[in-house]
């Protein structure tokens, strides 16, 4: 058997990066400084996928314009008080280190900060943090995207669209490369890579309501978890306390944080700004799972409003503020709800927003898998229980770069390895096999059903009996459901309905994960809200969860964090 029979598309290269969001973005341009070959493929359009574009509020930099007592240390300690103490603190240090020098790379780039009058950084201070996040109006996503793409558009970088990797290839206990499907034409192509670098951003989509866009289906976590990678803190999902309630069609849009740091109120219907009971010294800028939770609890006691949420008020805020700060959101909002946030209160209730649970890597962004990389949201182990506002962008920039030169120097001193063609071919048959599948369940009907199972059972308040629920339907589906997953055959070209039956087995591993992860942790913490543990527990909890593919089985045990710098009062 040779390649060319199995593969529609045979490409050579020494670093494939899967992803084309701020993280992977970065990773191909660093690896292209150190001189090695690189392609980078995206799932959805180049510039428009992925959730980095539609980021709006900023980054965190401790630069110490925005606050004068701000630096590197304090914003290590915010992140690790904001995540409960159950981040990588290896991670965090070359976080928040790092930041500032990578700041200064973006602004070469072209990507330049708001600006004080006296030239020095606008900064806001994002909830549970101080005014750290600097900012780009209310539309930074889109800067970053069309910066790094003009980047990599000036080098030697080939660029594959709309090109979805659907699995890794292996070669003695190493990645050799990968295969994709090109959507476009609905041809496979195998990748020959000496490292590959994982950046497919957030698994939102296992949830009926999220922010995230479709193209976040946890891909790049559950091909890792194929081939043996380890995944941290699973059970650790962020719910962004403002995702739009009203109207019903589009639950769960993101109303960004900003809002909030311009000085918006959260009110209950009994007109309280409720968060007094909650947070009394943070207000509305206390930590997202502590808001989130509040509006859960508002909402559930009955003093929610009429579309199932709360109000996020913003009226008493200055006109003019609104329009420069929020511009972009307040017409978003206009043309979604039909609102003008700067004169009535909308209704929000959380949306399922970030993963801080990933592929665990190390500080260079290597994982257990020789060859393997990760960057982004993809990588675990940064944000521990909770992750603050800002701290996702400044996660892309710095381990997006330090990914690219990891993955180079590896592919530099790697030996080329070959592909098997019975491995590219056992990944045809799986991906072709979706077509004309006989008696077939389209992918849409049971991925809804999904969705709705983890909102309902593993979302912002978790239970054992609602875990167990989920895990029973999610077994049932992997036995009964998924063998009959299929579309129609006909045209291949562009052809979502069969990428959607390629990503439900994705989904079905993502959600057997945090499923698995959250029944494990028996506490709450952060974003992780037991009902019946419902108080943290650092003297039998302060651990990661860590979840591996051991000979087809999911197994999953804990790991004690590794105080190195900084400790809870308690321990
Ligand atoms: C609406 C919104 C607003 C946000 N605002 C902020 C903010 O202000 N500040 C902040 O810090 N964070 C914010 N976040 C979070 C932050 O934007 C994301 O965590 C971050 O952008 C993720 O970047 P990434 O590069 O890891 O992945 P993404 O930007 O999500 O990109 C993923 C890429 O992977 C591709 N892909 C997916 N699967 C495959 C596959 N199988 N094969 C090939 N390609 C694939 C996609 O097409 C896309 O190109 C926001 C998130 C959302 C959704």
């Amino acid at each position: 058997m040779k390649l060319y029979e199995v593969a529609d598309d045979v490409v050579e290269t020494d670093v494939l990066v899967a992803g084309a969001g701020a993280a992977g973005l970065l990773a191909g341009i660093k690896a292209d400084d150190l001189n090695v070959d690189v392609a980078i493929c995206s799932k959805g359009l180049f510039r428009k996928s992925g959730a980095t574009v539609m980021s709006t509020g900023g980054m965190e930099v401790a630069v110490g314009h925005g606050d004068p007592t701000d630096n590197p240390d304090v914003h290590f300690k915010d992140t690790v008080v904001g995540g409960e103490y159950i981040n990588d603190q290896r991670l965090v240090e070359v976080l928040t280190k790092e930041a500032v020098e990578r700041l200064v790379d973006l602004e070469r780039m072209g990507i330049v900060f708001e600006r004080q009058e006296d030239g020095k950084l606008f900064q806001f201070a994002p909830g549970g943090a101080h005014a750290r996040v600097v900012i780009l109006g209310d539309l930074a996503g889109s800067h970053y995207m069309v910066a790094l793409n003009r980047e990599v558009m000036k080098r030697n970088i080939r660029m594959f669209e709309e090109v979805m990797i659907t699995n890794l290839l292996m070669s003695g206990g190493a990645v050799s490369g990968a295969v994709g499907l090109d959507i476009k034409r609905g041809e496979l192509i195998a990748f020959k890579a000496k490292a590959v670098v994982l950046a497919t951003g957030g698994a939102g989509q296992i949830y009926r309501y999220t922010s995230n866009p479709v193209q976040n289906t946890g891909d790049g976590r559950a091909m890792a978890y194929r081939v043996g990678a380890e995944l941290i803190d699973m059970e650790m999902v962020q719910f962004h306390p403002t995702g739009l309630a009203y109207p019903p069609e589009r639950r769960g849009t993101l109303v960004t944080e900003a809002v909030r740091m311009v000085g918006a109120y959260l009110l209950n219907n009994k007109g309280e700004r409720f968060m007094s009971r909650y947070d009394p010294q943070r207000m509305e800028l206390s930590k997202r799972d502590v808001v989130a939770r509040a509006i859960c609890t508002e909402v559930r006691e009955g003093r929610g409003t009429e579309w199932g949420g709360v109000y996020l008020d913003a009226s008493h805020i200055p006109e003019d503020v609104i329009e420069r700060r929020l511009g972009v959101t307040r017409r978003k909002i206009m043309f979604l709800t039909g609102l003008d946030l700067a004169k009535e209160p909308i209704h929000v209730y959380p949306t399922c927003h970030y993963f801080m649970g990933g592929v665990r890597a190390e500080p260079d962004c290597s994982t257990k898998v020789p060859g393997l990389f990760v960057a982004g949201e993809e990588m675990g182990g940064v944000h521990g229980a909770n992750r603050l506002g800002g701290n996702s962008i400044t996660t892309l920039i710095v381990f997006g770069w330090r990914a690219g030169i990891s993955a180079a120097k590896y592919a530099k001193a790697a030996n080329s390895k070959p592909l098997n063609p019975r491995d590219v071919a056992m990944e045809r048959e799986r991906i072709f096999g979706f077509l004309g599948r006989r008696d077939f369940i389209h992918p849409s009907k049971v991925r809804r059903e999904l969705q709705e199972t983890m909102w309902n059972n593993v979302g912002i308040v978790r239970t054992e009996d609602s875990i167990n629920g989920a895990l029973r339907v999610v077994e049932r589906m992997k036995a009964l459901e998924l063998p009959k997953v299929g579309v129609p055959d006909g045209s291949r070209r562009y052809r979502m309905d069969w990428v959607e039956a390629i990503e439900f087995e994705n989904l079905l591993t993502i959600s057997e994960m945090v499923s698995r992860a959250a029944l494990f942790r028996k506490e709450s913490r952060g974003a992780h809200t037991r009902d019946d543990y419902p108080r943290k527990d650092n003297g039998n909890w302060l651990v990661h969860t860590v979840v591996k593919n051991v000979e087809g089985q999911m197994r999953i045990w804990s790991e004690p964090v590794e105080l190195i710098k900084l400790k809870p009062p308690s321990a």
